[in-house]
């Protein structure tokens, strides 16, 4: 099952939503605050490496 990442408009939190293809374009509330929050990215195999950096992991 894909996972897709989700930024927080509120409080930017960043979180992992897994969920079915068929969801892909429902958005996801945010857990920290409850507001909705919007898609930065979906993977489904190994994290994407860019700059040497997976660009899903934010520090
Ligand atoms: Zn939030």
């Amino acid at each position: 099952m894909p996972t897709y990442g989700f930024i927080c408009s509120q409080c930017e939190k960043d979180f992992e939503v897994f969920r079915p293809m068929s969801e892909y374009e429902k958005p996801a509330d945010c857990p920290s605050c409850g507001k909705s929050a919007k898609k930065v990215y979906a993977r489904s195999g190994p994290p994407i490496v860019k700059d040497g950096t997976p660009r899903y992991h934010k520090q």
